[in-house]
Order: C-alpha cells, then sequence, then structure tokens
C-alpha cells in the first residue's frame, strides 16, 4: 500500500509515554510521526544529580533520531506545540500544521507555583536541562559570592539552601545539595568553615507520604544524619530572592528556593477544551481516549486517571511507559475495529534514595532501606537509561564520587 495512504498517527511528546508508544507501533501497517520540542529524549528521575554537580547534562539525555533510527514508519519532527484543534484535527506548532487520524498526547508536566508570583519569579524549578544547569551555577555561584562576604549574616544567608517539596525529587534534591555541600567546604571552599544550611520543607506531616509511615521516618533519620533540617507542615508563600516566606508567619534568610513542591499538566493540554482532574490532568476514559473524541488519548502526567482506590494514578515513568504502550495497542484496534482495552496499572513499586548508601524502597509488601535500597536504586536507574555509552559514563561518574568524594561537574557556565 502507498505509505502516504497509511493512517497517519501523531505522538506528541518524546518523553517515556511518547517513545513507548511510539516503539509499539514499530512495523504497524500506519504513519507515525513523533514531536517534541527538544530533539532529544531527557530522563528526568537523575535531573537533580546534574543540578548537583554529580554528572553533565549530556549523559541523561539521548537523540530521539538515534533512538528510533531503525523505526522505518516514523518520522521525527522538533517542534513545539501551540494549540491541538480537535474540530480539524490538526496541531498547530511553531513549524506549522501538522493534521492526525489519531492522536497520542504525551507531553508531560511543567512546575507548578501554585499562583505564587514571587515564587515563580525567584525560585529554581527542575524540570528541565537548563532548570537543572542553572541549579548548579547557582549553587557553586552562592560559595564564591560566601567566600567574598565579610558580612556574617549576609554570608549565612548566602550559603542556606532551601528545598521545597517532601515527594521523591525533593527529598533527593536535598540529600543532594547536603553532600554537595560537604564536599565543597572540604575542598574547594575549606575558608568558609560549617555556615552552609541546607532546609528540607514539607507542607505534610511527614516526607514521601506516598510510602508507608515506617519509612518516611527512616528517609526523614537519614537526611537529618546529613545535616538537613527537615520542617514539616511548612508551606512557603512567597520568595524575593532574599528571603523564603512561611505561611503562618516565620521566615528564612537564603538567597535559593529549590521548588520541587508541585507540577500540573503541560499548559498546551489546556487547549483540548476537555474536563481535567487535579494538577490539571485531562480526565480520560478507562482506555485513555477522551471522553468526546476517540481518535485524541492522551497519557502519562498530562492524563488524570483514578487507581480504583479514588486516588490519581501517580506522576511517575512507569504510568507513563505502560499507559503509551496501550494507548499504541488502542489505536491500533479501533482502526482495525476491534474492541479497546482499559489501562490497568502494574505498579513495580516505589524508591527514593537519600544519597550515599542511604534509600528507601517499597515494592508491593516488601520493604527496604539503606544499602540495599541505595544498591536496587542505581542499578535500576542506570538500566533505565537510554544509551550504553551514558550508562557506562554514568557508572563511572558514580563509582569515582563514591570512591574520592568528589563531585566531577562543579562547572559555572552562565548563559551568555
Ligand atoms: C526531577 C524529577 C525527578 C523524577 N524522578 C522520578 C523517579 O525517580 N521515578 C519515576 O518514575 N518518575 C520520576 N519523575 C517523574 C517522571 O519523570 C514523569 O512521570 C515522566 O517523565 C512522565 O512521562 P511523560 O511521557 O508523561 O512526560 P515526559 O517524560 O515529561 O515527556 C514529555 C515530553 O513532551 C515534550 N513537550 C511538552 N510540551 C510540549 C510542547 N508544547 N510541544 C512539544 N513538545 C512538548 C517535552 O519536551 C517532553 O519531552 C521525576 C520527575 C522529575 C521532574
Amino acid at each position: 500500500m502507498n505509505a502516504e495512504k497509511l493512517p497517519h498517527i501523531v505522538i506528541a511528546g518524546a518523553g517515556f509515554g511518547g517513545l513507548r508508544a511510539a516503539r509499539a507501533l514499530a512495523g504497524k501497517p500506519v504513519r507515525v510521526t513523533l514531536l517534541d520540542r527538544n530533539n532529544f529524549h531527557l530522563f528526568q528521575p537523575l535531573l537533580y544529580q546534574v543540578a548537583t554537580a554529580g554528572i553533565s547534562p549530556d549523559e541523561i539525555a539521548y537523540p530521539v533520531r538515534a533512538i528510533l533510527r531503525r523505526q522505518k514508519n516514523l518520522n521525527f519532527r522538533m517542534a513545539e506545540i501551540q494549540r491541538i484543534d480537535r474540530a480539524r484535527q490538526t496541531l498547530i506548532t511553531d513549524q506549522g500544521e501538522i493534521a492526525y487520524d489519531a492522536l497520542i498526547l504525551a507531553v508531560g508536566s511543567q512546575t507548578n507555583f501554585f499562583g505564587l508570583d514571587s515564587v515563580a519569579r525567584n525560585a529554581l524549578g527542575l524540570k528541565s536541562i537548563q532548570d537543572a544547569q542553572a541549579i548548579r551555577n547557582h549553587l557553586l555561584c552562592m560559595f564564591e559570592a560566601a567566600l567574598q562576604e565579610p558580612d556574617e549574616a549576609a554570608r549565612q544567608a548566602l550559603l542556606t539552601f532551601v528545598v521545597a517539596g517532601g515527594g521523591p525529587s525533593g527529598v533527593e534534591t536535598a540529600g543532594a545539595v547536603a553532600e554537595l555541600t560537604a564536599m565543597l567546604l572540604k575542598s574547594d571552599y575549606r575558608g568558609l568553615g560549617s555556615q552552609v544550611r541546607v532546609v528540607l520543607l514539607e507542607g505534610t506531616g511527614r516526607i514521601l507520604n506516598h510510602l508507608d509511615p515506617d519509612l518516611s521516618e527512616s528517609a526523614e533519620r537519614a537526611l537529618r544524619a546529613k545535616g538537613v533540617e527537615v520542617r514539616l507542615e511548612s508551606f512557603v508563600e512567597g520568595f524575593d530572592g532574599a528571603q523564603v516566606r512561611l505561611k503562618g508567619g516565620g521566615s528564612i534568610a537564603a538567597h535559593t528556593l529549590i521548588w520541587a513542591a508541585g507540577v500540573r499538566s503541560a499548559g498546551v493540554v489546556d487547549s483540548l477544551d476537555s474536563p481535567q482532574g487535579s494538577q490539571n490532568r485531562v480526565r480520560v476514559n478507562p482506555d485513555l481516549s477522551l471522553p468526546d473524541d476517540p481518535r485524541v488519548y492522551v497519557i502519562g502526567d498530562a492524563a488524570y486517571q483514578e487507581n480504583g482506590g479514588g486516588k490519581p494514578l501517580p506522576m511517575v515513568a512507569p504510568v507513563a511507559m505502560q499507559q503509551g504502550q496501550l494507548a499504541a495497542e488502542n489505536v491500533l484496534a479501533r482502526l482495525d475495529g476491534r474492541e479497546t482495552r482499559p489501562f490497568q496499572y502494574k505498579d513495580p513499586g516505589s524508591l527514593a534514595t537519600i544519597g550515599r548508601s542511604q534509600a528507601v524502597a517499597q515494592l508491593g509488601r516488601l520493604k527496604f532501606r539503606g544499602f540495599l535500597a541505595w544498591a536496587v536504586w542505581l542499578v535500576v536507574h542506570l538500566m533505565q537509561l537510554v544509551g550504553f555509552r551514558n550508562r557506562l559514563v554514568v557508572l563511572i561518574n558514580w563509582a569515582w564520587d563514591y570512591l574520592f568524594y568528589e563531585r566531577a561537574v562543579r562547572l559555572i557556565t552562565p548563559e551568555r
């Protein structure tokens, strides 16, 4: 059959969900266009290590064209989607319009500042490579500035690092910032003494509140042992770049606020004009299609589905990948006139690392912590990285860091 006449499936987003959907359509009688604003797939779970000078950005990103080079029925286009026109079955992008017969929307999420304008202006998000590099530059610049600051209170504010959000990203970031700062004080900035403070703010009564309480407690103890001040039931109300203001009064003098307190679906999904659940995620049918549009599927962080217990499915990579696989299968089923299948999440468990030799893991009823959980975390993350070269380089960096207490990428590279 003439390839031009085959149904055109457009996948928007080359993240975890989009890539899996693309692979599931390999060799099928459809034309696939995969779109992303970036020309690479980003492994977000290791962004915090880029932010804390452990690894380089190119070790957690991989060109999409290289990943899908062998897939003959697929074209990749680098384009930013501005709007989705469902009536015309067309995506409006900065590179022109793209029509679809079926659309799999896998555009993920973006940082949510919950309408706190001063925080949006002055805090550092952690969602992209640019964000991670900005954090790394900023942390190192604070040390350089502190070394030249004669006033003790001003120096203390430069060396106070606040992380908001006690979920996995915030916990991992706070642990890594504490390790980085301890290392910097011992090696590059010995004159600074012990003025560094790392503060983790969590709005609820415990960190990692998706895990069982005993694991939350273990994680909190491990963070405190690294010198992190964990403050529970603390909400940020504002940040002017010098003071973190807390709800109910009180503030922390600090020039650094890393915002890991929330995300919402990527803004472009609003143009679907379809009902949304929490975090602006788009409500989908059990088979992942839109309630009133069987040609459009939404998956991953952008989609809202409940897991049976009335709770939304978590915004994690396994959900996105499993939904990517099913959305592709359901698109094909509908083209063949077969019934679509409902999504059922197979939860592989949760892991969070607190730093060197410390992590917590909950895999079904199995729970473990400490070195064993950390070893599992290392293996799982290494195996999921795309590209043999990336795996090898990250492994070498980790080993170097572990053996010599040395962070490899302590470079300040401001954007010009
Ligand atoms: C710091 C951090 C740490 C995390 N750690 C973990 C972890 O340890 N384990 C875990 O399971 N999950 C983790 N997650 C969550 C996980 O990364 C997400 O759940 C997962 O990436 C969702 O997959 P997705 O396909 O829905 O979206 P993504 O993987 O985010 O992909 C979305 C893609 O869409 C593209 N895109 C968005 N908007 C547009 C547009 N308008 N035009 C063109 N392209 C667009 C983006 O460039 C991106 O490539 C972490 C997330 C962060 C930010």
